[in-house]
């Protein structure tokens, strides 16, 4: 009897480990976490782009597990703000800060900015790497605005101000089975899969 893959989801984000359990279902793969495997060494995102992060995030945690590994980096891009925050999404508004505190931020920062000029997108690049091998990688994106103030109690991050037009509503606001069809992470995890079919077939 042949003994499922293991795949590592190498984040300590719980609300990217929860949506991956749903999007990642039906691979021949048994996901596993950092906690799980007793990984307490963190890697630095040091890329100047989410690529950079996540192909650098996948080919560090594959080596020091010695698993199949996966890696997201994302962020939101306002373009009322030049693409900011970007790479920089986790880090706005300084280390110890929380998710309130990053949104309120923004929302202070597009305080004047007229409602037509608030597009904005989440970007997710996923990478998948096995020990010792260069990564592959998908990309997925997520049109939106920026909402005037926060609403919703679903999701993880920025979601609560991330208003999606065609759904009236904010990301925050929609059910995790709505999100998981048209995420950035949702659309980057279809790119993805024919990649972990190949690999944990092997
Ligand atoms: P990282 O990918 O772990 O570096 O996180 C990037 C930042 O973007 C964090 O502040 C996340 O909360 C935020 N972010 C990433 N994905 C999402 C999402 O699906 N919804 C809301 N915020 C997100």
């Amino acid at each position: 009897m042949s003994e499922q893959t293991r795949l590592l989801i190498a984040t300590r984000n719980e609300g990217k480990l929860q949506e991956y359990e749903p999007l990642l279902a039906g691979l021949p793969v048994m996901l596993t976490n950092l906690t799980r495997e007793g990984i307490d060494h963190d890697v630095e995102e040091t890329g100047s782009t989410f690529t950079e992060n996540a192909v650098h995030k996948a080919e560090e945690y594959a080596r020091i597990s010695g698993l199949l590994t996966l890696a997201d980096d994302s962020g939101l891009e306002v373009d009322a703000l030049g693409g900011e925050p970007g790479v920089h999404s986790a880090r706005y508004a300084g280390p110890d800060a929380t998710d309130e505190d990053r949104y309120l931020l923004l929302l202070e920062k597009m305080r004047d900015i007229p409602r037509k000029d608030r597009s904005a997108r989440f970007l997710c690049v996923i990478a998948v790497a096995e020990p010792g091998a260069t990564a592959y990688t998908s990309e997925g994106v997520c049109e939106g605005v920026i909402a005037l103030s926060p609403e919703g109690s679903h999701g993880f991050g920025y979601d609560p101000v991330f208003f999606m037009p065609e759904y009236v509503r904010t990301m925050a606001q929609l059910p995790a089975e709505t999100k998981n069809r048209v995420s950035h992470r949702a659309r980057a995890s279809q790119g993805i899969r024919p990649v972990l079919e190949k690999l944990a077939g092997r």
